[in-house]
Formats: C-alpha cells, sequence, structure tokens
C-alpha cells in the first residue's frame, strides 16, 4: 500500500494562554509536516465551553501566528462537529463495537465498589444484552473493548508500549445527554482531517492505548504516534509559574524573537549533534521524529538568550526598530518620527550585549532623554571644578570634530586623554552622564554616536552650565 501523505496536527485546547509545551508540540508537527512535504493543521479543541472563548481562541491563533507556525488549512474547531461524533459513534453501535448502557447512578456506583474489590475494571452488564431488551431510561454508549489480549502504542518516541485490555474500561463514547467524550472526539476528527502522525505531549500516552481502540473497532487505520516528553524547569521539576515564563506570551513579552524560540523549542527535546544555532531550513531538513529523546527536555534560560542575542545580532535594524519602539512606548515612551532615525543607528551600536529586546530598549532609552537631561544625584561629584573645566575643553574638540563615527571619535577622545595627561577613567564616567543622565548608555564613542553630534554638544553644554 502506498505511503499516505504526512499530515500532522496541533490540538489545543483553548485554556487563556498558550504554553510552552504545546508551542513545542506544535513546532515538532509543524517540523515534521515540512521536512515530509506533508500537511500541517490546526484544530482548536473547544469543547469545554466555559473555558473556549472567543479571547482563549485568538490567544491560540495569535501565538501561532507570533511563533509563524501557520497551519496549511484553516482551522477545524472541535465543538462544531459533535453532529459528526455522534454519527460516528451510531456507526459503532451499528457495527456491535460498541453498546448503550443503561446502569442508572447507583448501579454504577456498586458495580465500581465490586470492581475495586475484585481488583478489576468496571463492566457493565449491558455489554452482552440485545438492544430490544432496552429499557426507557438515560443511557451513555461505550466502546465493547476487547476483554484480553494486550493493545499496542508502537511509540516513535517512547518505543513499544503495551496496555493490557483487561485493565481497559469500556470507555464512554456520549454522554446520557447525547455529547461525545474526549477520545471519541479525536479519533473522529484526525481519521476526518487525514492526521497520520499524532504529535503530542507524552501525558496523552493513555489516551492513546484507548484511541487505537477506538480506530480499530470502527475499521480505521490508526496514525502513528509519538509523544513527547515534557518541558522540565532548570531544575528538573515539572515546569511551573516559579520557574519564570511558561506562556507563549510571556516570551513574547520578555523580548525573545520568535526565530529564536524556534531554534531553541526544536533542542528541547531533539537536536543535531551539537549545533545549537540552526536555521529554520536546516531544521526542517534534519529533522526527524525518530530522533526526539523520551527524557524530559529542561528549559535552560542561559542557552535561550544566547540563542536570543545571536537572532537579535542577525535581525534587520527595521525589524528591531519597530520592536524596540514598542517597548519604549509601552513603557510611556513615544519614539517620534525624529527620534526613528537615532533609534535606528543607536541598536548596531547596543545590540551585541542585548539579551533580549528589553535589554536592547534599555540600552537605547538615554537616546530618548530630553534636554535638559535630569542627571542623576551622583552627577554633583563627578563634576568636580576640575572635571567640567576638562570636558568643556574636550566639548570645543569635538565641536570641531568633523568625523562623527564610534572609530573616530575613540580616537578623538583617547588623543584628548592624551592631551590632558590624565586616563580616560579621570572624565570617562563624568562625559557618560552628561551624555546619559541616569539611563544607562554604550562606551562613550558608542553614546556619542548615537546622539549625534548636535544632541551630545547640546546635552555637554547643559549639564556644564552653572545650575540655574
Ligand atoms: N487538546 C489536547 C491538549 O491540549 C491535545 C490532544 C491531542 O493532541 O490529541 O492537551
Amino acid at each position: 500500500m502506498p505511503e499516505r501523505p504526512v499530515v500532522t496536527r496541533i490540538a489545543p485546547s483553548p485554556t487563556g494562554s498558550m504554553h510552552i509545551g504545546t508551542a513545542r508540540t506544535a513546532l515538532f508537527n509543524w517540523l515534521y509536516a515540512r521536512h515530509t512535504g506533508g500537511t500541517f493543521l490546526l484544530r482548536v479543541e473547544d469543547t469545554d465551553r466555559e473555558r473556549s472563548t472567543e479571547a482563549a481562541v485568538e490567544v491560540i491563533f495569535e501565538g501561532m501566528r507570533w511563533l509563524g507556525l501557520e497551519p496549511d488549512a484553516p482551522p477545524v474547531f472541535q465543538a462544531a462537529r459533535a453532529n459528526r461524533h455522534r454519527e460516528a459513534a451510531d456507526e459503532l453501535l451499528a457495527r456491535g463495537g460498541a453498546y448503550r448502557d443503561y446502569m442508572t447512578a447507583e448501579e454504577l456506583e456498586a458495580e465500581r465498589e465490586t470492581a475495586r474489590a475484585e481488583g478489576r475494571v468496571v463492566r457493565s452488564p449491558w455489554r452482552d444484552i440485545a438492544p430490544n431488551d432496552a429499557p426507557d431510561r438515560p443511557f451513555v454508549v461505550r466502546l465493547k473493548s476487547p476483554l484480553s489480549g494486550d493493545t499496542l502504542v508502537a511509540d516513535k518516541v517512547k518505543g513499544d508500549v503495551r496496555f493490557q485490555n483487561k485493565d481497559l474500561d469500556d470507555l464512554i463514547l456520549l454522554r446520557t445527554d447525547g455529547s461525545p467524550t474526549y477520545n471519541l472526539a479525536v479519533v473522529v476528527d484526525d481519521h476526518d482531517m487525514g492526521v497520520t502522525h499524532v504529535i503530542r505531549g507524552d501525558d496523552h500516552l493513555n489516551n492513546a492505548a484507548r484511541q487505537t481502540l477506538i480506530y480499530k473497532a470502527l475499521g480505521w487505520e490508526v496514525p502513528v504516534w509519538a509523544h513527547l516528553p515534557l518541558i522540565h524547569g532548570p531544575d528538573g521539576a515539572k515546569l511551573s509559574k516559579r520557574h519564570g515564563a511558561q506562556a507563549v506570551s510571556e516570551f513574547d513579552s520578555m523580548g525573545y524573537l520568535p526565530e529564536a524560540m524556534r531554534n531553541y523549542l526544536a533542542r528541547l527535546g531533539w537536536g543535531h549533534g551539537d549545533d545549537e544555532i540552526f536555521s529554520d531550513d536546516d531544521a526542517v531538513a534534519w529533522f526527524d521524529i525518530v530522533d526526539v529523546v523520551s527524557a524530559p527536555a529542561r528549559l535552560d534560560w542561559a542557552k535561550l538568550n544566547h540563542i536570543n542575542n545571536h537572532y537579535i545580532r542577525q535581525a534587520q535594524i527595521e525589524r528591531l526598530t519597530d520592536l524596540v519602539s514598542a517597548i519604549h512606548s509601552s513603557r510611556g515612551l513615544e519614539v517620534s518620527s525624529e527620534a526613528r532615525p537615532v533609534l535606528e543607528r543607536t541598536i548596531p551600536l547596543v545590540r551585541d550585549g542585548a539579551k533580549t529586546l528589553l535589554d536592547l530598549a534599555d540600552s537605547t532609552v538615554f537616546i530618548l532623554g530630553r534636554r535638559p537631561l535630569e542627571l542623576p544625584e551622583k552627577a554633583a561629584t563627578l563634576l568636580s571644578e576640575e572635571t567640567r573645566a576638562r570636558l568643556s575643553r574636550l566639548s570645543e574638540r569635538l565641536a570641531a570634530t568633523e568625523a562623527w563615527d564610534v572609530s573616530a571619535l575613540e580616537l578623538e577622545i583617547r588623543a584628548f586623554a592624551e592631551s590632558e595627561g590624565v586616563g580616560i577613567g579621570k572624565f570617562g564616567p563624568a562625559l557618560r552622564i552628561c551624555l546619559a543622565g541616569a539611563a544607562s548608555a554604550p562606551d562613550l564613542a558608542g553614546a556619542l554616536t548615537a546622539l549625534g553630534q548636535d544632541e551630545s554638544l547640546g546635552r555637554l553644554h547643559d549639564a556644564l552650565s552653572p545650575a540655574a
């Protein structure tokens, strides 16, 4: 039989945030689909009507967009497919693969106790009763699971995992109100969407056994399973609030670039030798699901920062300027159209040291100061008579400087220090405060270059003028 073209999917439940584990699962599905020339789909598992608000669904779309993992077809909404799920349950009833279970709540409770006492799973007496004996009362529809043998989940990450059928109860497919249960909905949706590879968190490994039974009962081809280990915190414990960010949106607001996230997340549980930094194209070419390791992956902030720094250094200045402007503006500092070119020329001067876009915002905020800058307290001590006089002389020299760029200004400052017979340390800190106030700034030549000649001289002049 010819291999079916690969179809993968991410199937998040809208909870109001998109967990980083979901992002990683989405990425692996996306990579595998791209690697095989297949299709990557998105299904919104919105059957919990209370949580699945429009805003919660939007969070998922937003997260996927931000990560750059767009699905190849419009999303499927699970809740809208309840009729189709019921149809599949009816088909199973007709094929004898499922039955109506009329146990009352009391009967079920009694059976639960007996089953517990006998060390077995719950079995309904209605399994083997012909439908024309049916009483007129509410029922659930249950899968008629095999009583013996085992169910194999041949998992691409976990290896072969076998489940004893006697330990799997007849799982409910439709509740008394006719609503489909989770496992039925997932199987029917995955089948109808043509999903060939189910790649998801290993918290669903047990469901894979139950879902396998549903596939078989319906006579459908069972997909390839790949259950990914969870992401743990740096200390090896399950990722939780105390480890810092968990939601995709938090990584965004902490100033991580989506391409850095993709690169970093790809390495959580998968890798290509020791390659730390690789492009999407490389990852697509190299990725194979069988290379995913089964041990939990640990979030490593230092590595993430390192990778983010790499992509910040590579990014287009235009784009960084937009992103950093947005951060300044969210902090109440609008970047005017006059300030924008200043920001554009400052970013290349400071980005090497930036781990995140927030760092980049912090290290460029000095250009947005308005004259006269408010100087921090230590300015009084730093700006002694002697230093003021020295900075005035420097100011004159800078006013005459023609080439205004980092290397020319470095030479200029060094030459000035020499001519004064002092080290740069004698006036550097004071100069920096005159130029940047309390804000952090790049080295002196960088700060001067960023501000430009007029603004630099203006700021120096303000700081050296006697207080009004
Ligand atoms: N909706 C499930 C979750 O968010 C995913 C189910 C699946 O991938 O099969 O955990």
